[in-house]
Parts: structure tokens; C-alpha cells; sequence
């Protein structure tokens, strides 16, 4: 492996935790040449804001918990467009003021111009998808790690490959973590090109990606259980994101491809953009984030299922009103 040296695991997230710290500091310090304070919450993601319709609380929390990475990204294509259009030279990392300055130099024709030279995403190896989830949660701060062995990865990897019926995959990733089972799955999505931007809604900047843009409309590739659960439970929230999309990509529809875990079979809506739905959806995101609402409580067991559930005040009351047997709760 030539001259690439070891480090050990100690020493990796001693330079991750490093990385995270210098990013938070910029971060800041672009949120004060905005004029915002510190701990005002800025960067949102489009997905982030839709799950609005899922729990407010959690679309709050998980904006905040994941704030620092949409920052990272505003910075990333703020400073790699830049060069590619031809608005700056190569240079030292950006001041704020050269990176908000460099922003405003981008309209959102030049997106389109780069979104026509993508072409769509390669497909990923299921080994990779595995080791990259490991190192995102690691980088979130969470102390998880992703249980598999390596032979079923190996195995399903192989499967993915020769896009054996996903019926036959999903037994073998029972138990991992949902966002890998959910990237592992994302293999039998469409493919169009895509590009990540950012926008300016009110106080907030706005991020997003969608799983692909044409010309006519913005794709959306989703998993869910069964096509009952979807209908009752998650079509508010593929909505909502598909308007968001399509509301600022300039699309006029939605394509919406769900695969149900169940049955290993997939479904299309193709819909126009509903640009009230995005915009009521950002309002009251906003009314709740700014406190001048309360979120509404969800079901209990969204609760019992939730992440955020041992940090969250409502899901605690939930647990406290309750108990939930077998679970220690670590207040
Ligand atoms: S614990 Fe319940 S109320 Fe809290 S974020 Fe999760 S789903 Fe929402």
C-alpha cells in the first residue's frame, strides 16, 4: 500500500473530533457575518424539514444534530462550484466573507449548467456503503457500531450485484442499523443525475439533494414497509420532500419511487409540485423551531421507535407516563 500510514483507531477520531471542531468554528464564524447568533439554528436540510409531518420535534432535532454536516456541504459546493465556473482561482481555504461572497455569485442557472455535465451516480459496493455508515456515525458523535458480519455483507454485495429480487436481500440485513439497510436498498433506485445546492428561505439556508433531477421533474427514492404503512404514515413526508425539491429546483413534478420491505416490490407517483405544500411546510417548521408553537405530540409508538427519544422532552414523557418494560432509561 506504498507509503500510506497506519493510524490507529484512537488517532482517527482524535482527527475527526479536530476536523468537527475547526468546521464548527467556521461555522460559526459564517453565521456571524450573516448576523445570527451561535446557537441559532441556520442550516437546515430539505429531507430534515419535511420529516416535519412525521414528529416536528424530531424534524427540529435532527436538523440541529445534523446542522454542522449541512454546513459542510454549503461549504463544499460553495467552494467547489466556484472554481469549476470560473469565479475564483485556486486558493487558501475561504474567509466567510469569500465564501457568502462567492455564493452570491452563483444564480441558480449555473446549477442547472452544472447539473447538465453530472451524469447519474455510479452504483456504490454494499462493503463500502457498510464502512461509510460506520464512519458517519462516527462523525455524528454517536458511538455506534453498525453490527454485521463480513461474510453476510459479502454475500449481500454479491446479490446487489446480480440485482437478485430484493426479496431475497432483505432477510440477510436484519438488524442493521436503518440507514444502511436503507442506502444498501437505494441500489435498485432510478438513476438520473443530481446535484446538491442551497437556498435562502427567511433565516434559514436551505439544503438538499434529490435522488435525481431531469429537466421535468425531481425523483425521490423511498423505503417503507409495506404500501398500507406508506399510504397512512409516510406519504405527508414523501410529499413534503418532493415539493420541497421540486419547489427549489424548478421543477414542475415529483417522481416518488417507493420499494416495500415486505413484498420486495416497488411502486411510482409521478405528481406536479405542490409549491404550497413546500411552503406551508417550511412555515410551520419555522413556527415551531421559533418557539412561537408547540410541536404536536405523535403517536407513542413513533416515540418508542425514535432516536432522539432519550434527549427528547415529549418522548420522555411518553416513557415516564408509561415505563416500557426491558428498557433502562438513562435520564
Ligand atoms: S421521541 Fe417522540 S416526540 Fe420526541 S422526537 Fe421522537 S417521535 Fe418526536
Amino acid at each position: 500500500m506504498g507509503n500510506r500510514k497506519k493510524v490507529s483507531l484512537r488517532e482517527a477520531m482524535a482527527r475527526i473530533h479536530e476536523a468537527r471542531e475547526k468546521l464548527r468554528k467556521e461555522m460559526a464564524a459564517v453565521k456571524r457575518e450573516l448576523g445570527r447568533e451561535e446557537d441559532e439554528l441556520v442550516f437546515v436540510g430539505m429531507a430534515d424539514v419535511a420529516q416535519f409531518w412525521w414528529c416536528a420535534e424530531r424534524s427540529i432535532l435532527s436538523n440541529r444534530r445534523m446542522e454542522l454536516g449541512f454546513f459542510g456541504s454549503f461549504k463544499e459546493d460553495v467552494w467547489d462550484y466556484s472554481l469549476r465556473l470560473g469565479y475564483r482561482e485556486e486558493e487558501e481555504t475561504p474567509s466567510p466573507n469569500r465564501l457568502l461572497e462567492l455564493r452570491e455569485r452563483i444564480p441558480f442557472e449555473d446549477i442547472q449548467r452544472l447539473l447538465g455535465e453530472m451524469s447519474s451516480p455510479p452504483e456504490r459496493k454494499v462493503e463500502d456503503l457498510f464502512w461509510e455508515e460506520t464512519v458517519r456515525s462516527l462523525l455524528r458523535g454517536e458511538i455506534q457500531t453498525v453490527p454485521a458480519d463480513p461474510e453476510t455483507i459479502k454475500r449481500v454485495g454479491k446479490l446487489v450485484e446480480k440485482r437478485a429480487p430484493p426479496s431475497e436481500i432483505l432477510p440477510l440485513l436484519e438488524g442493521l442499523p436503518q440507514t444502511l439497510v436503507g442506502r444498501i436498498l437505494e441500489s435498485y433506485r432510478e438513476r438520473y443525475p443530481t446535484i446538491r445546492w442551497n437556498f435562502d428561505w427567511k433565516e434559514y439556508i436551505v439544503v438538499g439533494v434529490p435522488d435525481g433531477i431531469t429537466d421535468r421533474f425531481v425523483y425521490e427514492f423511498k423505503t417503507s414497509d409495506s404500501p398500507g404503512f406508506f399510504q397512512k404514515w409516510l406519504w405527508p413526508v414523501a410529499m413534503a420532500q418532493g415539493d420541497l425539491y421540486g419547489h427549489f429546483f424548478r421543477r414542475g413534478e415529483k417522481r416518488v419511487q417507493v420499494l416495500f420491505k415486505k413484498s420486495g416490490e416497488t411502486e411510482v407517483w409521478q405528481l406536479g409540485t405542490d409549491r404550497e405544500n413546500a411552503l406551508d411546510t417550511l412555515k410551520r417548521f419555522r413556527e415551531t423551531e421559533k418557539g412561537k408553537k408547540n410541536p404536536a405530540p405523535p403517536r407513542e409508538w413513533k416515540c418508542r421507535r425514535c432516536e432522539f427519544r432519550w434527549k427528547c422532552v415529549l418522548g420522555r414523557k411518553v416513557f415516564n407516563a408509561r415505563g416500557v418494560q426491558g428498557l433502562q432509561i438513562p435520564l
